[in-house]
């Protein structure tokens, strides 16, 4: 197995009524050789692997190969701007899959996708305005700092 230093965690950008299939089809449209993550969680809860996490997958640019890469179905409202609208099932299967991950690779970070972003001012974490997107569109290290 390879080191996994982050488990990451994203939204899918797309309609919440996606499932893998319709985003299998987006990944080969873009020309990704592996899929943009290894889970994803669809709005009923379940958590559907992609890949196995022995093989890495196309999540977060310049990580990929230290990462683990997990995702709900979602994250943006019918306009297409950023939301959290993670369902109630998706929460419960979010969290029993990161703490499941995290007991295997109990030094790898939990954090969102854009909490890879850039700390510019070298504070120590990527505060809202240097973000260089909003996936997942939640804040990611608080909500699982119990894990
Ligand atoms: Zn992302």
């Amino acid at each position: 197995m390879r080191t996994i230093s982050y488990i990451a965690v994203h939204c899918t950008a797309s309609p919440q009524s996606w499932g893998v299939k319709e985003l299998q089809k987006v990944f080969e449209q873009r020309g990704f050789l592996r899929p943009g993550y290894h889970y994803v969680i669809t709005a009923d809860g379940e958590v559907h692997l992609m890949q196995p996490e022995g093989l890495i997958s196309n999540g977060v640019k310049g990580f990929n190969k230290e990462t683990i890469n997990v995702a709900y179905v979602g994250g943006i409202d019918a306009k297409g701007k950023g939301i959290d609208n993670r369902t109630d099932a998706q929460k419960v299967s979010m969290r029993k899959l990161l703490s499941e991950l995290h007991t295997r690779y109990p030094h790898a970070k939990i954090q969102g996708h854009r909490d890879f972003s850039p700390d510019t001012n070298h504070n120590g974490v990527v505060d809202p305005w240097e973000r260089i997107k909003e996936c997942p569109c939640f804040d990611v290290i608080p909500e699982y700092a119990d894990l």
